[in-house]
């Protein structure tokens, strides 16, 4: 339905008085990509976003939109389409009025109007509500006509800023699939701002982690969720198991950190001997099995007594003390062996699950 195009921003800054807001931020973007802005209030994500839609300029840098520079166009001639958290809907307008709008200013015929129409509202499952009024739909349903109101105008890039937010979260869940689905069915490239990282790994080909105008990590979800950058990431994306320590030797791929459990072999990008690091460490990696089983080739391992065990249902959360200074979480699946409270287990992981990440 539309000509997927590559976004390119390269070396964008700006500020706002002393406070520099984008320090230098290069991302690309493929065609046809989910890309998201992913990072706490204040990184500097709406900012970007909306110099790429062209609501604000940066200082220096460029943007190229299928290798046309768009840095100083004004909006309306970027072709871009944009969903907000606010819906923004004109209330005194119908669902179908809404979607055409944008048509009409392109002065498009009548009749390609009304099939475009249809055919975005049949696509956002929103056929028989085309008569409705805004405030006759529920917030889902709004959010879904921004949607086909957006894609309606076939732009190269869809732009969203948090459009899920204002959502209830069983329903923001459900959404986010759809708005997945109809991103692939479409082969629009698309640029998601968010701040909940639980969303951008659900819907995203690749997330850019921000952090005080900056970039921490540009990856894939899998990237992100296993094989954090920084510290700031691994925190960001919940990985609650941060061990400090300080780097005794780097081995090639693997270093080992001395921590307050002991000598531990851990993954790294570039650490050297001396460094201060927390190792990282998801819970969900972590086996839990009785002490005294013979010695397994996983490679971490540490012995300790279960402090705490609560039981979720999909899984049983452990804290188990291996020092006297160090607890680990540990997830364990549904279905796996109970460990009483008090016993003595191993908990054991795969080296290259456990990062040293620089303090
Ligand atoms: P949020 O999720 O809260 O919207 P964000 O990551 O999108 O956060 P931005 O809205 O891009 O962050 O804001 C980044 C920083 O720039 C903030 O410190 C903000 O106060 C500041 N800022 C944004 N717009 C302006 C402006 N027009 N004038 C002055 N400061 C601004």
């Amino acid at each position: 339905m539309v000509n997927a195009s590559d976004l390119s921003i390269q070396s964008v800054t700006k500020s706002f008085g002393p406070n520099t807001v984008l320090d230098g931020i290069s991302i690309d973007v493929r065609p046809g990509e989910f890309m998201t802005f992913l990072g706490p209030s204040g990184c500097g994500k709406t900012t970007l976003l909306r110099m790429v839609g062209g609501f604000g300029e940066p200082d220096s840098g460029r943007i190229l939109l299928a290798g046309r520079d768009i840095t100083h166009l004004p909006p309306n001639q970027r072709d871009c389409g944009f969903v907000f958290q606010s819906y923004a809907l004109f209330p005194h307008m119908t669902v179908r009025a809404n979607v055409a709008y944008g048509l009409k200013l392109r002065k498009l015929p009548a009749a390609e109007i009304e099939s475009r129409v249809a055919t975005v509202l049949s696509m956002v499952g929103l056929e028989a509500f085309a008569d409705r009024h805004p405030k006759q739909l529920s917030g889902g349903q709004q959010q879904r006509v921004a949607i086909a109101r957006a894609i309606a105008i076939r732009p190269s890039l869809l732009l969203m800023d948090e459009p899920l937010s204002n959502l209830d979260a069983k329903l923001r869940e459900r959404i986010r699939f759809e708005l997945r689905a109809l991103q692939k069915q479409l082969g629009i490239t698309t640029v998601f701002v968010t701040h909940d990282q639980e969303e951008a790994m659900a819907v995203s080909d690749r997330i850019v982690v921000m952090n005080k105008g900056h970039i921490e990590q540009i990856g894939t979800p899998a990237e992100i969720y296993g094989e954090p950058a920084s510290l700031f990431v691994a925190d960001f994306v919940g990985v609650n198991n941060l061990v400090p320590g300080k780097v005794r030797e780097a081995r090639g791929r693997t270093v080992m950190v001395e921590t307050a459990a002991g000598l531990l072999e851990a993954s790294h990008r570039s650490s050297s001997t001396g460094e201060n690091v927390q190792l990282a460490l998801r819970p969900e990696m972590i086996t839990l099995v009785p002490a005294g089983q013979p010695a397994s080739a996983m490679g971490g391992e540490l012995e300790g007594t279960v402090r705490m065990a609560a039981f979720l249902g999909a899984a049983t959360r452990y804290e188990v003390q291996v020092s006297d200074e160090v607890v680990l979480k540990v997830a364990a699946p549904a279905g796996s062996p109970p460990h009483a409270l008090g016993s003595r287990v191993l908990c054991r992981w795969p080296v290259e699950s456990a990062h040293a990440l620089r303090a």
